[in-house]
C-alpha cells in the first residue's frame, strides 16, 4: 500500500507560485521513460555495475479499493488465479535477472522492501511464496538486511504480520491517512477507524521493530483541529516513523475527475497543516528527516528510508518496479488509468522467463542527470547535501558549478541555508524544505521535462 503517496512529477494542475508542484521520490520520473528500441540484454546492463550493496524492491499491484489520490500502479482486486499467475511470472523474473546478475562476483542485497500496491493484498501462504522469491530465487538474506513492507489496515491481518515477521520485516508502513473517518470518506478511502486501531494493535502484537503511519492533510473539510486529532491519534501509537503527504489532486485518479485549476486557498491550507504537523511531532520528540518524514529520536536505526533512493544499484522485480544501474533506469511500460494496468499486468503474467532477460523501457542517465539526481535527493534531505561527497563523486566539480543559477534562485527566496556557496554543506532552511515540492521540479533538466510533457497520459 501505501503512501499515498507519490505523486506523479509534472502533473498537478496548479500554478508555477504553488508549492505543490509534485513530489520527487525518484528522478526521472517513469513519464519520462521510453521503450528502449534495442531491448538492452541485462547481464550488459549490469556487467560492470558494483553488485555488492543492491536493493531489492518488490512490487505488488493489487488494492482493495483505488484510494481517490492515488496514481501508482496498481489495481482493484484481482480475479482468481491473478495472484498465483503474477507470483508465477515474479518467480520467471526473479531467476532471469539473477542469472542476468552473473556468478563472477558476489550478489548481495543490502536492504529489500515489498511495496505497491498493497503487498499484504497476498494471503500469508502467498506472501511466504514472495520472501522465498526473495530469498531463495534472488539470494536476499531478509532476515539479515532492512525489510519494509507496506500493509493496509484491512490486510494487516494477524496471519500476514506473522509470516512477514518471522521472515524479517524490520517495518511496515501502514497507510491510515486519516483517523477521521468522514475525512477518509471525503480522500475516497473509505474506512472506519475502530479498524484502523484494530490493525495499528495487529502491527504492534507482531514485534515488528519499526512502525511508520502514513497521514495526509489538505483534505476536504479538514481542519486544524481534526488534523491535530489524527496526529495525536498516530502519537498515540508511538510510531517510530510517521509521513505525512500533502493531498495532491492528480489526472486520470478518482479525485482527479474533479480537479480543477489552481487553488491557492487549498496551498494556503496545506502550507498551514503541512507547520502544525511539523512543529507538533517536532514538540513530541520527532526528529524531521524530509518534507515528509519525522523519525522518532530514540526509534532504532533504519537503512531502507527514503534517502536509499539516492544510491545506484536497484533491482525492482515486478510490473511497476523500476531498475537502476549508473546508466539505465528501466522498468515496464507505466499507465495509471484502471483499463491501461489491467493490460500491462495481464502482460506481465503472461511472459517467458526469455522476456525478463531484457530492459524494455527506461531512461538513460548521463553525467549531467546523475549530478541533477544526486543534488535533487541530497537537497531534499533535511541533512542536507555535503559537497565533499559530491566532489568525490564528480570529478572534483563542486554544485555550485553544475547549479550555480538554480541555487542562487533558492537562496534569494530564502530556502537555502546560507548564499548557496557553502564550500561544505548544502542545506534547506524550514521553508525551503516547506518548499520541497516546488525545489524538485525545478531541478529537472530541460530533456526529462519536454520527456514529461510529451508523456501520453493512459
Ligand atoms: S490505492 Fe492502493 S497503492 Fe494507492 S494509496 Fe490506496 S492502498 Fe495505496
Amino acid at each position: 500500500m501505501t503512501t499515498a503517496t507519490r505523486p506523479v512529477p509534472g502533473t498537478d494542475t496548479s500554478g508555477p507560485a504553488s508549492p505543490y508542484q509534485s513530489y520527487v521520490y525518484a528522478y526521472p520520473h517513469k513519464t519520462a521513460y521510453r521503450k528502449l528500441p534495442d531491448r538492452p540484454r541485462l547481464d550488459a546492463l549490469w556487467a560492470a555495475e558494483p553488485k555488492d550493496a543492491l536493493s531489492l524492491y518488490l512490487h505488488i499491484p493489487f488494492c482493495e479499493v483505488r484510494c481517490g489520490f492515488c496514481n501508482l500502479f496498481t489495481r482493484i482486486g484481482a480475479p482468481d488465479g491473478l495472484t498465483g499467475a503474477y507470483l508465477d511470472a515474479l518467480e520467471r523474473q526473479a531467476s532471469a535477472v539473477r542469472e542476468a546478475l552473473g556468478e563472477r562476483e558476489p550478489v548481495r542485497f543490502a536492504t529489500a522492501a515489498f511495496g505497491g500496491g498493497t503487498p499484504t493484498f497476498l494471503t500469508a501462504a502467498e506472501l511466504e511464496r514472495l520472501c522465498d522469491i526473495a530469498e531463495h530465487r534472488m539470494g536476499a538474506d531478509l532476515r539479515a538486511v532492512p525489510l519494509s513492507v507496506e500493509a493496509s489496515p484491512a490486510t494487516a491481518t494477524a496471519d500476514r504480520l506473522e509470516v512477514l515477521a518471522a521472515r524479517g520485516t524490520t517495518r511496515l508502513s501502514l497507510g491510515v491517512q486519516s483517523f477521521d473517518d468522514t475525512e477518509a470518506r471525503a480522500a475516497v478511502r473509505p474506512q472506519r477507524r475502530a479498524d484502523v486501531e484494530a490493525a495499528l494493535a495487529r502491527v504492534r502484537d507482531a514485534g515488528i521493530p519499526v512502525l511508520n503511519i502514513d497521514l495526509i492533510y489538505g483534505i476536504d473539510g479538514q481542519t486544524e483541529r481534526s488534523w491535530l486529532r489524527s496526529l495525536d491519534a498516530a502519537l498515540a501509537w508511538h510510531p517510530e516513523e510517521l509521513y505525512l503527504y500533502p493531498l495532491y489532486i492528480r489526472p486520470l485518479t478518482g479525485l482527479g475527475r474533479r480537479a480543477g485549476g489552481t487553488d491557492p486557498a487549498w496551498d494556503a491550507q496545506r502550507l498551514r497543516l503541512y507547520r502544525l504537523g511539523r512543529d507538533h511531532l517536532l514538540a513530541h520528540g520527532y526528529e524531521q528527516q524530509s518534507m515528509r518524514m519525522f523519525r522518532r529520536a530514540d526509534a532504532p536505526p533504519q537503512g531502507a528510508d527514503d534517502y536509499a533512493c539516492q544510491t545506484d544499484g536497484m533491482i525492482g522485480l515486478g510490473c511497476g518496479a523500476r531498475s537502476y544501474t549508473a546508466a539505465l533506469h528501466y522498468s515496464f511500460d507505466y499507465a495509471v488509468g484502471m483499463h491501461e494496468i489491467r493490460g500491462i499486468i495481464d502482460d506481465y503474467v503472461s511472459r517467458p522467463a526469455a522476456d525478463f532477460a531484457h530492459a524494455e523501457y527506461g531512461r538513460r542517465i548521463d553525467a549531467d542527470e546523475a549530478r541533477r539526481r544526486h543534488l535533487l535527493q541530497s537537497l531534499l534531505q533535511a541533512e542536507g547535501l555535503r559537497t565533499d561527497d559530491y566532489r568525490a563523486r564528480f570529478d572534483g566539480r563542486t554544485p555550485a558549478d553544475d547549479f550555480g543559477a538554480e541555487l542562487s534562485r533558492f537562496a534569494a527566496r530564502g530556502w537555502l541555508a546560507g548564499d548557496g556557496t557553502d564550500s561544505t554543506l548544502l542545506r534547506l532552511t524550514p521553508e525551503g524544505l516547506a518548499h520541497s515540492d516546488a525545489i524538485g521540479p525545478e531541478l529537472f533538466s530541460p530533456a526529462v521535462r519536454a520527456a514529461m510533457a510529451a508523456y501520453e497520459r493512459k
